[in-house]
């Protein structure tokens, strides 16, 4: 009695604090208002047994240790991303109500009462489990392992509890969960009363580990994020694009990149204001995220312009998320007069090994990308430009200004030669003569 007490005690001291801690996220709340509860409902049914042993204010304590566990598996459900109380639960809720208010107007009311209880322990703590199994659990996070162990032990407890209330066939005291009602036996004591404290200390710290990691997670997001897009900002992009390199250099993989630029944005901006065109920002972000493979990489690079990655790919092999962009993006209505639509303009390059490190080459692709971007924008916008086709239309238009200037050169000389030979004094002048 004496360790129930201290055990709940702290539990109430440490849960009501974390109440303040993890006050800001939806599963710590109630985790730890959960243990709150759970630990005043478990206190009062010690203290109950304890001193005056009545079945009514145990039946009340009993009920408020199982609105703790409820709380605390709300709280489960909440982090897993499901709603945390359901109509299922309400109606759980109702039917264990009505069968302790049973249990307490007939014979035998403590032990009806302990099975009551333990089955509706027992049903909590396996669908506890079942949701938390949901969830993958990553190497570096303990409190999940934690919480799931705490609750297989409370699990094989309750069980055990239940099938030792099903097996008594007589209750004398008033206190459900008073081990002397039953039986002195020690493996009683141990698996029914003390395994569950035990597990009770271990999940309460579980799921302030699980808190906290929520926390962390959830801060190291905010700083990979972009809080517009929910694309990677630029920073996360620039990691993934290195990270991404090393590897497709590794592997002798082809990366391809597009760089995209909302065109004419600053229209939207001044035509229908700042928060309309952050409205069509999303809807471009939206189109490209569901344009992309699950291994490609998206970004938003700055303003409008946004970015994404795709290993395995050539260059020409990204035009097809290219003109799946551009299409997507193509019905996207803007706002104002009806009938206008967004456009983008891209920029597609690859990959090119010139022996730079992992920073350097993702620079250049970049830089590659962006400045076939700003010809497609050149060319009248809503297209999508290859660097390669950039660089070899740029080569040839090279090499024929090499050659229109070597002709004019060479136009020059003859001029020049049929000068000299006309005038004898400018042809005593001209290099080469070797007279
Ligand atoms: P172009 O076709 O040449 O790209 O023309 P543009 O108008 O899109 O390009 P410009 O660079 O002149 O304008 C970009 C605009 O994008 C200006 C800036 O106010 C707007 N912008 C940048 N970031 C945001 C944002 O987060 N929200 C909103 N609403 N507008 C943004
Ligand atoms: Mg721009
Ligand atoms: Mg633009």
């Amino acid at each position: 009695m004496i360790v129930m007490m201290v055990v709940f005690s702290s539990t109430l001291l440490i849960s009501t604090g974390l109440v303040f801690a993890l006050i800001r996220t939806d599963a710590g709340r109630l985790w730890a208002g959960g243990h709150l509860v759970l630990s005043a409902g478990g206190l009062a049914l010690t203290i109950n047994a304890a001193t005056v042993h009545l079945v009514e204010v145990g039946a009340v304590a009993v009920m408020v240790y199982l609105a703790g566990k409820l709380t605390i598996y709300c709280g489960v459900r909440v982090h897993q991303g499901l709603p945390g109380f359901t109509r299922m639960q309400g109606a759980a809720v109702v039917v264990t109500v009505a069968a302790a208010l049973d249990a307490l107007t007939g014979p035998h009311p403590v032990l009806q009462l302990h099975r009551v209880a333990y089955v509706a322990l027992a049903l909590l703590s396996l669908t506890t489990i079942l949701v938390l199994l949901r969830s993958r659990v990553r190497h570096s996070e303990i409190g999940l392992p934690l919480v799931l162990l705490a609750s297989a032990v409370q699990l094989c407890a309750q069980l055990y509890g239940a099938s030792a209330a099903w097996q008594a066939d007589n209750a004398i005291s008033a206190s459900p969960f008073n081990a002397a009602n039953l039986t002195h036996d020690a493996t009683y004591n141990a698996v029914v009363v003390l395994a569950p404290l035990v597990a009770t200390l271990l999940g309460l710290f579980g799921f302030t580990v699980m808190a906290l990691e929520q926390v962390i997670a959830n801060k190291e997001r905010g700083a990979r994020i972009d809080g517009l897009t929910g694309l990677l900002n630029r920073a996360a992009l620039d990691n993934a694009a290195s990270r991404l390199i090393v590897s497709a250099l590794r592997n002798r993989q082809a990366v391809a990149c597009l760089v995209i630029d909302v065109d004419h944005f600053k229209q939207v901006n001044d035509r229908s204001g700042h928060r309309a065109g952050d409205a069509v920002l999303q809807a471009i972000a939206e189109a490209l995220d569901n344009s992309r493979r699950a291994s490609d990489v998206a970004g938003r690079y700055g303003g409008e312009e946004f970015c994404v990655l795709c290993p395995h790919t050539d260059e020409h092999q990204a035009t097809a998320l290219a003109r799946r962009i551009l299409r997507k993006v193509r019905a996207i209505p803007l706002p104002g007069p009806a009938g206008k639509f967004a456009s983008v303009s891209i920029g597609v390059a690859q990959l090119r090994d010139d022996g730079s490190d992992s920073v350097g080459l993702w620079q250049q692709l970049f830089g590659n990308a962006d400045r076939a971007l700003y010809e497609a924008k050149r060319r009248g916008r809503d297209r999508y430009v290859l660097a390669s086709t950039l660089e070899r239309e740029e080569a040839i238009a090279a090499a024929a200004e090499m050659e229109r200037a070597s002709a004019s050169d060479s136009a020059m000389a003859s001029v020049m030669d049929a000068d000299a030979q006309s005038d004898p004094a400018l042809a005593a002048d001209l290099p080469g003569d070797t007279r």
